[in-house]
This record gives C-alpha cells, sequence and structure tokens, in this order.
C-alpha cells in the first residue's frame, strides 16, 4: 500500500468524489497505519491462567470466531476496509467482505496486494455486489459465523434480524448525529474553525460529524457569522485540484436526500444561513450549508443528514445542553469546547457518545476505540477492544489430581 500510495489515493478519489489531497493525505496513510497497528497485535493477545477451588489447572485461550462476513460503505471505503480486514486477519480469522456498490476500487486493489503479498488462497475474499442481494446474502449465511456492518442505523437493524438465524456475533457501526457543544469561554476562532472541520470534512460524508451544534447564548451571534464566513470559503471544485477542499457528494440519491432535508429546514422554520441547494450544474455538488436558529424538534437537528449541511442552536447552561444534546436515539461521537477544565470533563463525561472530543475533532487513531451508544451501534471497531469481535473465549479446565483429591 505504501509503494501504491498515490494509485490508491486516485483510486478512492475516482470513486468516492473525495478530494485527492484527503485521500493521500488522510484515508491511505490511516489505511496503512491500522495496518500496522493490528499486526502488532498478531501474537500478543493471549489468555489467562485462572485460580478455580479443586484440583484443577484452568485457563483461557482466545481462538478464531471463523469466517468473519464484513459489509463496508462507501464513505471511506480503503479505511473501512482497513477497519474490519486488520482485526479480523490478526486474530486468525477469515473474511469475506462485500464493499459499498458506489465504491468497490480501492479495495479490489487492496485485494489484489493481498495476493502479492502472499495470502494463503481464501482467507481474503473480497465481493462486489448489492446490498440486499450479496449484503443479505452474507448476513443471513448459516456458514459465516460474524457479521460486521458499518452504514445506516436502518440497515443495521436488518442486518441484526438476518443474523439472528444462526446467532451470529455481531457488531455494528451505524449513523450519527453528533452534538458539538460550544461554551462561551472557549478559543473563539479555533472552535470556528474545528466545528467547519467537524462536520465539512469528507463532504459532510461522514457517520461522527459534529452536525448539532449548541453554542453559548453569549456567543451565538458572533459564532454564526463567522461559520457562516467560513462555509463561504470553503473552496469546491475538482476534486483532483490540489486547493479543493470539497469534491462532490457520492451519489444522485445522496445528494436527493440532503436536498429534501434541506427542505425540510426551510418548511420548519429553520434560517437558512447560507447555501442549500445544489452547487453548479456539473456533478453532485451541494453548496456548504448553514440553519441557524434550530430547534430540537426538528427534522434537521435529528436526522443524519450526510452531507455539508451544519445546524446550529442556542443554549443557556451545562445542565441544559447536556440534556438537549442527550435526547437523541443515536450516541457516536461528541465535542465540547471550553477553556475551563471542570466544564470539559462534566460535559465529556455525561454526554452519552462512544467517543468525545475535548477541544479537537475527528482525531482518529488505530489505538483508540471508535463506536456508538444507543443507535449508533454495537461493538468497537479500533484499539484493543477492537480485537474483542474476532476472538472466541475458550477456556480449559484441567483436572490435575493433587493432595486435595
Ligand atoms: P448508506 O445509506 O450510507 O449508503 P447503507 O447502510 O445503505 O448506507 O449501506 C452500507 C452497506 O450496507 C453497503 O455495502 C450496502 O451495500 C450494504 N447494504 C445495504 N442494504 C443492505 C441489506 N439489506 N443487507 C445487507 N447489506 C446491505
Amino acid at each position: 500500500m505504501e509503494r501504491d500510495r498515490a494509485y490508491l489515493a486516485a483510486l478512492e478519489t475516482l470513486d468516492n468524489g473525495k478530494p485527492y489531497q484527503d485521500a493521500y493525505f488522510v484515508d491511505v496513510p490511516l489505511s496503512i497505519k491500522t495496518y500496522r497497528y493490528f499486526a502488532g497485535w498478531a501474537g500478543k493477545r493471549h489468555g489467562q491462567t485462572i485460580p478455580i477451588d479443586g484440583d484443577y489447572f484452568a485457563y483461557t485461550r482466545h481462538e478464531p470466531v471463523g469466517v468473519c462476513g464484513q459489509i463496508i460503505p462507501w464513505n471511506f471505503p480503503l479505511a473501512m476496509q482497513a477497519w474490519k480486514l486488520a482485526p479480523a486477519l490478526a486474530m486468525g480469522n477469515t473474511v469475506v467482505m462485500k464493499t459499498a456498490e458506489q465504491t468497490p476500487l480501492s479495495a479490489n486493489h487492496v485485494a489484489q496486494l493481498t495476493k502479492e503479498a502472499g495470502f494463503p488462497p481464501g482467507v481474503v475474499n473480497i465481493l462486489s455486489g448489492y446490498g440486499p442481494t450479496a449484503g443479505a446474502a452474507i448476513a443471513g449465511h448459516d456458514h459465516i459465523d460474524k457479521v460486521a456492518f458499518t452504514g445506516s442505523t436502518e440497515v443495521g437493524q436488518l442486518i441484526h434480524s438476518m443474523a439472528s438465524g444462526n446467532v451470529k456475533n455481531v457488531s455494528l457501526e451505524l449513523g450519527g448525529k453528533s452534538p458539538n457543544v460550544v461554551f462561551a469561554d472557549c478559543d473563539f476562532d479555533y472552535a470556528v474553525e474545528m466545528s467547519h472541520f467537524a462536520l465539512f470534512f469528507n463532504q459532510g460524508q461522514c457517520c461522527a460529524a459534529g452536525s448539532r451544534l449548541y453554542i453559548e447564548e453569549a456567543i451565538y451571534d458572533k459564532f454564526v457569522e463567522a461559520s457562516v464566513a467560513r462555509a463561504q470559503k470553503r473552496k469546491l471544485g475538482d476534486p483532483f485540484d490540489a486547493d479543493t477542499e470539497q469534491g462532490p457528494q457520492v451519489s444522485l440519491e445522496q445528494l436527493e436526500k440532503i436536498t429534501e432535508l434541506c427542505q425540510s429546514g426551510k418548511d420548519e422554520g429553520a434560517t437558512l444561513a447560507t447555501g442549500g441547494t445544489k452547487h453548479g450544474d456539473k456533478g453532485y455538488y451541494f453548496q456548504p450549508t448553514i440553519f441557524s436558529d434550530v430547534k430540537d424538534s426538528m427534522r434537521v437537528f435529528n436526522e443524519e443528514i450526510f452531507g455539508p449541511v451544519m445546524q446550529i442552536a442556542k443554549f443557556k447552561n451545562i445542565d441544559e445542553v447536556i440534556a438537549r444534546a442527550n435526547k437523541n436515539h443515536y450516541g457516536l461521537a461528541a465535542s465540547v469546547f471550553t477553556k475551563d477544565i471542570e466544564k470539559a470533563f462534566k460535559t465529556g463525561h455525561e454526554l452519552r457518545a462512544g467517543t468525545v472530543y475535548v477541544n479537537c475533532y475527528n482525531a482518529i487513531d488505530p489505538a483508540a476505540p471508535f463506536g456508538g451508544y444507543k443507535m449508533s451501534g454495537q461493538g468497537r471497531d479500533l484499539g484493543e477492544f477492537g480485537l474483542e469481535q474476532y476472538t472466541e473465549r475458550k477456556t480449559v479446565i484441567v483436572n490435575t489430581p493433587g493432595k486435595n483429591s
């Protein structure tokens, strides 16, 4: 992958539409780092010896689960492949992976690389195909021991029930509507830029996107103004141009979904501060969009938009904002911007989310677990916890007759 970095990044951009700069400097290196990280675990996941009553020697073994079916999405095709493939292989499993129908190319090249690297035939199997056919066949198949899925909550629910036929081990990384809480005592310019990044990165197509912004009353107007100015500066263009910050959305279907949700924001009375429609007449570009004066009950504040659309609401105090932020069925990520350490810890600990960023966003590392509370999923990708889904724990109890018998 290091050798083919430019080629992989170009495939990712052609297939997904994301800026080449992002593919080259984020997606490919993060994927490589993930394989390296889990390669390090391959010989280090071992069992325990456990003292139990009587003349016995008890110990645990970590064994592979078996055949792992993995279904991945289109927003970070290479990285999602790495997050799933690396821990499964490191723990000795075999894999049947279905890539997203929109973005099969880079994963196919990685499959080719596994052949070149000498993986035994049959260990890594990468399939292209549609969800309701190829994906469903994996989720429901009796000879598949585990299914790992990243994608929408609706499809995650389907997979969960299809996988119940043979009681598969199931891990799900699903949608999100992550709250980003900005207190008046934050580093203002930094918080504006980070909040912009939290939402607009990858054309807004991130499950962890910081899409529900809660801004403390005292800085609300200034924050909206600065965020609008930043969004209007965002450079849309050919993803292969070096200064392009935002490429097209992945598909017409996504563009239409974003357009429909923006219409609902307008209909429900949110203030459209900037953007709101398709950009230009070529490709699936959508204008960087900001809704302000958003109410907690509005659809744009509750449903995952998966596009470059930011929602901003106002809050008065810490307890109120924590309660409001937690009133959502998702719980993937959250963030807080403040210079007050007590507020940072209190908010960080009380927000119900799998990852909380304090004065940062999207700080993803293969060593740090990632996954959701509530309807954002079950299980964790990455880190030591990411291995849990890929091992069976066997307890062996050996009779060792001694002086007590
Ligand atoms: P998105 O809405 O972001 O496209 P999806 O959840 O629809 O996300 O897709 C994520 C992955 O799940 C893709 O690989 C897709 O093909 C697959 N998928 C979609 N529908 C099903 C299904 N009914 N059964 C299994 N996999 C599915």
